[in-house]
């Protein structure tokens, strides 16, 4: 067993660290703020090889391993998780599709202009009728002419409003069951596609969500991710191998909410000494750093496993799961040992309460999760 990081692991982290603290940090305020996503930083991230950061070179990327994108999207989530889930979605989610299942022309035309930040990617699944049970969405794709006519409405999509392609997963026969769901790529600015509304949240508020809609949208046949069929199959293949990361993500926000309750712990004094002398707010701040540890454990093994090309769904699911929900726990914890300027709005630890919540919700809630894990053990 080797539980240490390679030396290159460690040299790359510190380097996004800085990167995260110099470049993303001055901005988050004011994102948070206006609620709106800091697009410049796209261009920024692509120059550093941050962006799909597994692609291989010949398309750009950095070929890095799983275990890297993890490192990178726990520093980005430690700094905010609203900048991180927008890059997050752009390289994880809708880029990785076209990796896997792309054709050479698309990987071309659409990765890699993203891999650069020079375009913004998005991944269309969720609809209004539509969420866990992804075969039940109602998108339609129609054979016409030598391509096809789109018809339908996206909710809940991250970097909505900002994207110049969308991944869009559709029926194109319904009688086939989730076998006739299939992928296309539409680009900004196709007639009969509008991407024109943000939607408002309560937590990650720099974050662009929006919804997506499709009238008689003309796609060329090209615009076709893979086959006619098995669109489904290929979704779970990219989110079920892929659900660490989300998993790193909440990790790093957690560990930001620990760092300020630290601090505050050993700054704040009441009767005569700093709070963190007392032994209720001490065994805190031992659990919470205890339940970081144990999710990033989960969250690195599993990005391991990836990486040696062993089977990971359970794992990847358990690593997202458990610090999803640890980061809601921590991040409330780190609240309450802040006291009332905890609550109010110019306090750090209310952004970490406040965005938490949504790990658990996203790329499979919590209730999937658990699903997704008994069945691999088998019930
Ligand atoms: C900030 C944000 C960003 C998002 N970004 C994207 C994006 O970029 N692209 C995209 O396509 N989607 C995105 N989503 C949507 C997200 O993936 C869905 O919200 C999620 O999949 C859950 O779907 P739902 O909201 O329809 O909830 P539902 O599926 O309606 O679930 C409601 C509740 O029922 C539970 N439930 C459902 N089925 C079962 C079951 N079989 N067993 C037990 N419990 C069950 C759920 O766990 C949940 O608690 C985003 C959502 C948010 C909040």
């Amino acid at each position: 067993m080797d539980f240490d990081f390679r030396e290159e692991h460690l040299i790359f982290a510190r380097s996004v660290r800085d990167f995260a603290e110099r470049e993303i940090a001055p901005l988050v305020e004011e994102a948070e703020r206006k609620e709106e996503y800091p697009v410049e930083l796209f261009p920024k991230m692509g120059e550093l090889g941050y962006l799909c950061i597994m692609c291989p070179e010949e398309y750009g990327g950095a070929g890095a391993d799983r275990v890297s994108e993890c490192l990178l999207t726990e520093e980005l989530g430690r700094v905010c998780l609203g900048i991180a889930s927008g890059f997050l979605s752009h390289s994880s989610v809708s880029t990785a599709t076209l990796l896997h299942f792309g054709s050479e022309e698309q990987k071309r035309k659409y990765l890699v202009p993203a891999i650069k930040g020079e375009k913004v990617a998005a991944f269309g699944l969720t609809e209004p009728n539509a969420g866990s049970d992804v075969a039940s969405l109602e998108t339609t794709a129609k054979r016409a002419g030598d391509g096809y006519l789109l018809n339908g409405t996206k909710t809940l999509i991250t970097n909505a409003t900002i994207a110049d392609f969308v991944v869009v997963a559709a029926y194109l026969d319904k009688s086939k069951g989730s076998k006739g769901i299939a992928l296309f790529v539409v680009e900004r600015g196709t007639p009969g596609f509008a991407q024109p509304k943000k939607l408002h949240k309560f937590g990650m508020l720099s974050a662009d969500l929006g919804e997506l809609f499709f009238e008689d949208c003309p796609l060329p046949r090209e615009s076709l991710v893979g086959e006619e069929e098995g669109g489904f199959v290929k979704i779970m293949q990219v989110l079920n191998s892929g659900r660490m990361v989300v998993g790193a993500r909440a990790v790093g926000l957690a560990q930001a909410a620990y760092e300020a309750a630290v601090n505050y712990a050993r700054e704040r004094v009441q009767f005569g000494r700093p709070i963190g002398k007392f032994q209720a707010i001490a065994f805190k701040l031992a659990d919470m750093l205890t339940q970081i540890e144990a999710a990033r454990l989960l969250v690195y093994r599993s990005a391991w496993l990836y990486d040696q090309g062993r089977p990971c769904i359970a794992e990847a699911s358990m690593a997202k799961l458990f610090a999803t929900e640890m980061a809601v726990h921590v991040s409330g914890e780190a609240l309450q040992i802040h006291g009332g300027y905890g609550f109010m709005v110019d306090s750090p630890v209310q952004r970490y309460f406040r965005d938490a919540k949504f790990g658990t919700v996203v790329e499979g809630t919590s209730e999937i999760q658990r699903l997704i894990i008994s069945r691999q053990i088998g019930l």
